[in-house]
């Protein structure tokens, strides 16, 4: 039961960079293919981030930005690049991470996905990564609790890893319930035989989650032994839910080996906020060239979509957001690519050619 054919309303945070110009390439695509799927367009709702917002507003994450996106069903946020930010702000949390960290997106689901015609590494890869995204060894960055790192003399560095239930829990119900939506299998993985209690707290936790989903095959994995699989049969994987660290290196993996680290999309979501946000960075070298590849933010865009439809029980949504992707992949199969995959094709050019073969998909 659902709310269909509701208008929902989506911020756009262009971001630093290439963003202005990738951003607005992915919100045309987004448009198409809820177009394309006979759902109600979007309302976008553009707001200030990044260093414009630093020049206007005097910090990258203005109040106006955190309490308008407060009342919207999501949004795309572009990239930052906060190391050219003038002090105070460079030392700080980046802008990316404290929007994050303010609506608590625990989530951060990566899927890596062997497209036709692709130089994977292995062919028919299709998972996706479920990330813990605000505990583990990361916590400091990212959590209410965090403890962080710390100094006790010049010679001595500490880290703590923190891991808690409901962190554990809440993540790997979205992990399982993505996997009813896929192919009905979860992969945890972890280092329990070393990290015995926190990582073997995560592995527990994650097990006892299962226990609800008796319709999902579940298995688990150390994240050395992991790494192996993966390169030898990454397409036997279905969901992969791990902690903070090994996510993030597990998904440029797993990106890696799709053959796309490059357009590789992401969500970070809670149960009830996402935000689609590529996993590349600002690209500062090429930015304002038209040049910038839009692929990954699109498929970012299409992932939100995807998330809406879940969420709403809106199938138009998750069509259209079906209708995208294909779009994205197809255009490059044609072999319509940005410079970066070794195609000809400007920003908007490769836009256009998407938003072409969605109207002639549906
Ligand atoms: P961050 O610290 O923000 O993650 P990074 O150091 O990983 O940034 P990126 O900004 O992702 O760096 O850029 C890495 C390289 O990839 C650069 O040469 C950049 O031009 C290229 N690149 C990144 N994104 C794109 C894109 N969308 N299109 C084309 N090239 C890109
Ligand atoms: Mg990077």
């Amino acid at each position: 039961a659902g709310t269909a054919g509701r208008r929902y309303r989506l911020g756009v945070l262009d971001g630093d960079g290439i963003g202005p110009e990738i951003v607005p390439a992915a919100m045309r695509v987004v448009d198409a293919a809820l177009r394309a799927a006979g759902a109600p367009g979007v309302a976008w709702v553009p707001l200030p981030f990044g260093r414009a917002a630093i020049d206007e507003f005097g910090t990258p994450v203005p109040d106006v930005t955190l309490t308008t996106l407060a009342e919207l069903d999501g949004w795309v946020l572009g990239p930052h690049d906060s190391a050219s930010y003038p002090e105070p702000h460079r030392s700080r949390l980046t802008p990316g991470g404290a929007i994050r960290r303010h609506f608590d997106l625990f989530a951060n689901i990566r899927p890596a996905r062997a497209f036709e015609g692709a130089r994977a590494i292995v062919a028919g890869t299709d998972l996706v990564v479920v990330r813990e995204n605000t505990e583990g060894f990361y916590a400091d960055r990212n959590t209410r609790a965090g403890t962080g790192e710390f100094m006790p003399t010049a010679d001595v560095a500490i880290a703590h890893g923190i891991v808690t239930r409901p962190g554990v829990a809440r993540v790997a119900h979205t992990a399982f319930d993505l996997a009813r939506r896929r192919r009905n299998r979860v992969t945890i993985v972890h280092k329990a035989n070393v990290l015995r209690l926190t990582s073997g707290l995560f592995r527990d936790v994650c097990r006892e989650v299962a226990e609800d989903y008796p319709d999902v095959a579940v298995d688990d994995y150390h994240i050395d032994a992991m790494t192996v699989h993966l390169l030898r049969r990454a397409d036997e994987f279905d969901v992969i839910v791990t902690e903070n660290m090994f996510g993030d290196i597990l998904s440029d993996l797993t990106a890696e080996i799709a053959g796309s680290l490059g357009i590789a999309g992401s969500l970070n979501a809670s149960h009830e906020r996402a935000m689609a946000q590529a996993a590349h960075g600002a690209a500062p070298d090429i930015a304002g060239r038209g040049i910038a590849n839009p692929a990954a933010v699109m498929l970012s865009g299409a992932m939100l979509l995807d998330w809406l439809g879940a969420r709403h029980g809106d199938d138009p949504l998750r069509r259209a957001a079906h209708l995208a992707v294909a779009g994205v992949e197809r255009t490059i199969c044609d072999g319509t690519a940005t410079p970066d995959l070794g195609g000809m094709a400007g920003t908007g050019e490769f836009a256009d050619a998407v938003v072409a073969v969605i109207s002639r998909l549906h």
